[in-house]
């Protein structure tokens, strides 16, 4: 049986980039950038005023104190995105808004609340009292202080937050070049499930999984396409996975019937009509999981149980999603956390649910009370989970363990 990490590279391995698209900045949030962002001009694009004040030469202001005021001559006022007419020179002084451009000859601003202006009336006097002496520059924002014409503002691979999309406008484009949101179709197996909303007959389950994966992927920036319940035959189940293929799915996930049952058909009719690359992990939980190709799309199979998949889904699928749309980062950051309870294995590497929280400045981390891979509650209390690595069995309380952060935030 592979390991963890030969299962994660297999897979990522044989994954291709999607197609890359052009679309409309607005539209840009959480998609994969396939282009870099490259400056137009320099930031500031001109020297600019950092307050709402009066520019001035530096040097006629010297003395200025609260006490001998220098007085100076007013000779106008410049807006925001404006440029102004006039020079300043020896013995002048002009309003200035923030934002807007420095007039030749001026090299500095002073605050309007050391002068004796009120900006909140229209200015209506030829001089201005100046009560504090400044340093030749304050308050100017120089022309390129930010960067430069040419600078590489990002870089492609990079997931786009608000703030990028902010970046892309400064430089002026109205589109942006991303990789394609990848369309997953979701599967879900098992003859046992009800939805939600249905009678609950004896013997049968609710279908939480189709909720947790579709949710997860759709988390994931992925479009989903659900084929809804599948029934434990392989006509059904051929069928749903044809149903996806022309329905032009990047990546087919399903849930259950991959393990070891009489009943567990996803892996049979993967074995006889596509191509299975490879099956079983050396993993708890989630040790079936089945990764191939069903007529050229690439096909993940996670167990049915739900922690199995919930696992699953963040040590497998969510990678392949971010090496598909070409995404920088392709791990999940390991935080090093005091265990605040033992915890037991079975020698394979385990990933337990658990609470990842700090405690006078040390990070320390709580394992889920009851880890059966069937507990779905289990994960109701917890933000990340603990990695107990291969051939461990047992690590006690107080130890410190690697815990992958599920929720970046
Ligand atoms: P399987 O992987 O199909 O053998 O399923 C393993 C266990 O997970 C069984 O107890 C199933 O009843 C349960 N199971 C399978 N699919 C789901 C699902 N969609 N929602 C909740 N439990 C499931
Ligand atoms: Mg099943």
């Amino acid at each position: 049986m592979i390991s963890v990490s030969q299962a994660r590279i297999q897979i990522l391995d044989s994954l291709s980039l999607l197609p890359i698209e052009t679309i409309k900045l607005e539209n840009s949030r959480n998609r994969v950038l396939a282009e870099p962002i490259i400056a137009d001009q320099d930031s500031p694009s001109f020297d600019n005023s950092s307050m709402d004040g009066i520019a001035l030469v530096a040097a006629d202001i010297a003395s200025a104190h609260p006490d001998h005021p220098v007085q100076l001559e007013l000779i106008g006022s410049i807006p925001a995105g404006l440029v102004a007419g006039e020079k300043i020179s020896k013995g002048k002084a002009i309003q200035i808004m923030t934002g807007a451009p420095i007039p030749d000859g001026a090299d500095t601003v002073v605050q309007v609340e050391h002068t004796d202006l009120d900006f909140s009336k229209p200015v209506n006097q030829d001089t201005v009292l100046v009560r504090l002496s400044s340093q030749k520059g304050t308050n100017i924002r120089r022309q390129g202080e930010f960067y430069k014409k040419g600078d590489a503002l990002l870089s492609p691979g990079h997931k786009m937050r608000a703030q990028d999309t902010a970046v892309v406008a400064m430089t002026g484009k109205p589109t942006v070049k991303v990789r394609s949101q990848p369309k997953v179709g979701l599967l879900t197996t098992g003859d046992e499930l009800v939805p939600p909303g249905k009678e609950l007959l004896p013997g049968k389950i609710r279908d939480t999984n189709s909720y947790m994966l579709a949710s997860l992927l759709e988390d994931s920036g992925a479009d989903v396409i659900r084929t809804g319940i599948i029934p434990d035959t392989e006509e059904a189940v051929l069928g749903a996975l044809q149903f996806l293929v022309q329905s032009g799915v990047h990546l087919i996930l399903t849930s259950g019937g991959v393990s070891m049952g009489a009943y567990d058909i996803v892996r049979r009719v993967l074995e006889a009509k596509g191509t299975l690359k490879l099956w079983r992990v050396n993993m708890r939980p989630g040790k079936p999981l089945a990764f191939g190709e069903f007529q050229n799309v690439p096909f993940i199979g996670l167990p049915g149980n739900p922690v199995s998949a919930f696992v699953g889904f963040n040590i497998f699928v969510r990678p392949a999603l971010m090496k598909m749309s070409g995404e920088d980062f392709i791990t999940y950051p390991l935080q090093k956390a005091k265990l605040k309870h033992s915890v037991e294995s079975d020698g394979r590497e385990s990933y337990i649910p658990a609470n990842l929280s700090q405690e006078d400045d040390e990070w320390v981390v709580e394992p889920a009370v009851n880890q059966s891979s069937g507990n779905l509650f289990a994960l109701i209390p917890g933000n990340s989970l603990i990695i107990v690595p291969n051939s461990v069995k047992f690590l006690s309380k107080g130890e410190l363990v690697s815990v992958l952060k599920l929720d970046p935030a």
